[in-house]
C-alpha cells in the first residue's frame, strides 16, 4: 500500500503574515507548502520552504499552476492592497474548484485624538494636497509614486524598500528601509522632517502601526487610502493561527 502524500497548499505571498504561516506549516507532516512571491522586491525576506517567484500569467495561468502541481488549497496571504493576485485566486479557485481562503489583517482602526482622512484612491490622496499638509510622509509604496509627480507644492518624504523609477514627485527625499518600525524613530522622522502630514494606505498589522500613533502624539493630519474591495464569496481569517487551522483541514492522514 503507498502512503498518502502530503497535501499541497499554495500560499500566495508577499506580507509577514504569508511567511509566518509558511512557517506554521512546514513542520506538519501531513501538508506540503509552496509559497509563491510575485518578485517585486529587489532581496525578499524569504518564508522557509519550497517558494516559486513570478507571476503566473493571469488567472488562466494560476489555474494552470494550481492542476500542474495538484495543489488541494490556496490560501491568498498577500497584501490587502494587492487587488490583480486576489481576484484571480479567486477565479482560478473557482474554475479548478480548489479550496481557497484569504488570509487578511484586519485594517487600523482611528484612536482618540487622531486626525484621519479617509479616501478612495491615491489620485485622491493626491488632490488632497497641499491643503492637508506641505510636508508630507508618503509611505503608499512605490508603485503609485507617480501619481505624486505633478505635486509641486508639497515636499515629499518617501520610504519604500526599494528605490522608485521616475516621474515622482520634484521636491523629495528618499528613505530605503522596510519595517517594523519603531515609535521612537517614527517620532525622531516626523520631528527632523518637520512633516506636517503623513499619508498611508490602510496597510493594517502592527509592523507599520508606529507612524499612526506618533501623528497623533504630533498632532498632525493622516490620509488614509481605503481598501479596494475584496473578491466576493471568498471566506476570509484574519489571523495566521486560523488560516493554518484551515490549511491543517486538507492535512494527509498519516499513514501507519
Ligand atoms: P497585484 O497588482 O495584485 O498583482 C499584479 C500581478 O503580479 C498579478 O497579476 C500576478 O501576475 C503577480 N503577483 C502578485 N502577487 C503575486 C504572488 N504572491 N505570487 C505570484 N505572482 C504574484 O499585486 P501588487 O500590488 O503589485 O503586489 C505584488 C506583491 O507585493 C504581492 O504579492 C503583495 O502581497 C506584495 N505587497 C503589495 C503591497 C501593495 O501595497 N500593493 C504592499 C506590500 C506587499 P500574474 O497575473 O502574471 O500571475
Amino acid at each position: 500500500m503507498h502512503p498518502t502524500p502530503p497535501a499541497h497548499v499554495l500560499v500566495l505571498g508577499g506580507t509577514t503574515e504569508a511567511r509566518r504561516l509558511a512557517e506554521a506549516l512546514g513542520p506538519h507532516p501531513g501538508l506540503r507548502v509552496t509559497s509563491s512571491l510575485a518578485g517585486r522586491v529587489a532581496a525578499p525576506r524569504l518564508p522557509p520552504g519550497a517558494v516559486r517567484i513570478g507571476g503566473f500569467g493571469g488567472a488562466a495561468g494560476l489555474a494552470a499552476w494550481l492542476r500542474e502541481h495538484a495543489v488541494d488549497a490556496v490560501i491568498d496571504a498577500t497584501h490587502p492592497f494587492a487587488e490583480k493576485i486576489s481576484s484571480n485566486a479567486a477565479r482560478a479557485a473557482a474554475t479548478t474548484h480548489v479550496p481557497l481562503l484569504a488570509l487578511r489583517r484586519p485594517g487600523w482602526v482611528p484612536g482618540e485624538g487622531d486626525d484621519w482622512r479617509e479616501v478612495a484612491s491615491l489620485a485622491e490622496a493626491a488632490r488632497a494636497l497641499p491643503a492637508a499638509g506641505r510636508r508630507v510622509f508618503l509611505t503608499t509604496g512605490r508603485l503609485g509614486l507617480a501619481t505624486f509627480a505633478p505635486v509641486d507644492d508639497a515636499f515629499f518624504l518617501v520610504r519604500t524598500v526599494d528605490a522608485p523609477q521616475p516621474p515622482c514627485p520634484p521636491r523629495m527625499e528618499l528613505l530605503l528601509d522596510r519595517g517594523p518600525f519603531t515609535l521612537e524613530g517614527e517620532r525622531a522622522l516626523l520631528a527632523r522632517h518637520r512633516i506636517d502630514v503623513l499619508l498611508t494606505k490602510d496597510s493594517g498589522g502592527a509592523a507599520t502601526a508606529p507612524k499612526l500613533t506618533a501623528a497623533r502624539e504630533a498632532g498632525i493630519p493622516v490620509i488614509v487610502v481605503r481598501r479596494p474591495p475584496a473578491p466576493g464569496g471568498v471566506p476570509v481569517a484574519a489571523t495566521v493561527e486560523a488560516a493554518a487551522a484551515w490549511a491543517q483541514s486538507f492535512s494527509a492522514p498519516a499513514s501507519g
